[in-house]
């Protein structure tokens, strides 16, 4: 007889591990503002955390090339192609100052891939990663994935969404194992300073942890910051260090999909191993468009900089001309993230009434049915009480959307 107070292995459908992951936020934002404008609506999109400028031609033209070569029809080895972990060493060393093997190099599907292949690699159960919030919304999924556990520590705009030394510290336990570092920082835009990447540096030393750096915005630098790459700052840190990065948000490639982790060279073979049985070799032809996109120069992102600074210009200054919102400026990525709680706690007019607004989630669907503005709410990032605008988008539609916020609002 079996016992009858279990479940049957097929009432238990979804394993708990994957049942307890949410979709991403941020897509499904920008999948249902995509989904209204097909349907006709006149949607403004500030969901989407990707450039609005295609690819360089160049690029475009490296893959088209690749595609004809029957070379690229085949397998080639699980962690990226010889040349171009090659490449990302050189354009490492060119673009961050630090030094590394080829070897300490796996190609992924993606900046994301990257992220879970390390935490897999990183983790064993019940161990802890210190994630500063607000935080990019993979993080925590991809940290429980792997068996470990996220503990946030939370920085608000009077800090200008960047933690302390002191905050690090006081999340710490005999647990903790690594420290989640990201600047710029997706969904906030801040960027620490070389002296605070140093002290954080330091810190994770003296403890004996990991860090794993996301330098997926590394170009994407406005003001003249005075930044750098963690493990150029802190060369004792090498051993002890993964560095996620991938073509994405640099040269408009987020289709593409080509994105890399660098760390020590033994936990980048036990992540190369985890690729080898879960994908194998990424895209041959995604692989020799990032190669053209590493070796070639940066003339391309300094355009869309040029056009980023602009629009981060206009949508700080029109947000703050909303009572209510409170935008700091960031110096980074392209993203403003703004308190709305001055707008919270109050009644809204409806087709039928009206309604009282007390999250930031509620005010992001009020702000798509009423406005027909797509903005990510500050829940999908660890913190309620504000709201993400992708500034990656046309000047005229950014001026148009806020312009309907400012409306929404008055
Ligand atoms: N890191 C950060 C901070 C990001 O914002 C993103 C994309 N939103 C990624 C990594 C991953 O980018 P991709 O997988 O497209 O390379």
């Amino acid at each position: 007889m079996t016992s009858t107070s279990t479940s049957s292995p097929r009432d238990r459908r979804v394993s708990r591990r994957l049942g307890a992951i949410a979709e991403s936020a941020t897509l499904k934002v920008d999948a249902k503002a995509k989904a209204l404008k097909a349907e006709g609506r006149p949607v403004i999109g500030f969901g989407a955390g990707e450039p609005d400028f295609p690819t360089p031609g160049y690029i475009v033209e490296a893959a088209v090339e690749a595609c004809r070569d029957p070379k690229n029809h085949r397998y080639t080895p699980a962690g990226g192609l010889p040349e171009l972990k090659k490449a990302i060493a050189a354009k490492t060393l060119r673009d961050s100052g630090y030094a590394v093997e080829p070897s300490q190099v796996l190609v992924t599907n993606g900046g994301k891939q990257a992220i879970y292949a390390a935490f897999a690699a990183m983790l064993d159960p019940g161990d802890e990663v210190i994630v500063p919030a607000p935080y990019w919304t993979t993080y925590p999924e991809a940290i429980a994935l792997a068996g470990g556990v996220p503990v946030d520590v939370l920085a608000d705009e009077t800090q200008d969404y960047k933690v302390t030394v002191e905050q690090l510290e006081a999340a710490r336990t005999p647990r903790t194992k690594v420290l989640l570092f990201v600047s710029p920082s997706n969904p906030t835009g801040s960027v620490y300073t070389a002296e605070e990447i140093r002290a954080i540096g330091q810190w994770v030393e003296d403890h004996d942890l990991w860090v794993l750096t996301d330098e997926i915005y590394e170009h994407l630098v406005y003001d003249g910051v005075d930044t750098g790459s963690m493990p150029t700052l802190c060369p004792f840190l090498a051993d002890h260090c993964v560095v996620v990065n991938g073509v994405a948000k640099t040269y408009a490639m987020t289709g593409w999909r080509v994105g890399w982790m660098i760390g020590p060279a033994d936990l980048v073979k036990a992540a190369t191993n985890l690729q080898s049985h879960a994908t194998s070799n990424v895209s041959n032809v995604a692989q020799r468009a990032a190669l053209a996109a590493v070796e070639g120069d940066l003339t391309a992102v300094d355009e869309m900089k040029t056009a980023f600074d602009r629009r981060r210009t206009t949508i700080v200054e029109m947000l703050n001309e909303i009572d209510g919102v409170v935008c700091p400026t960031p110096h980074g990525a392209f993203y403003a993230y703004p308190s709305v709680k001055g707008l919270l706690g109050r009644d809204y007019p409806t087709d039928d009434g009206s309604v009282r607004i007390e999250t930031s989630a509620e005010l992001s669907e009020y702000i798509l049915d009423r406005a027909e503005v797509a903005v990510v709410p500050g829940e999908a990032f660890g913190s309620p009480g504000y709201l993400r605008l992708s500034y990656a988008l046309g000047d005229d539609d950014l001026v148009e959307g806020i312009g309907r916020l400012q409306k929404l609002f008055a």
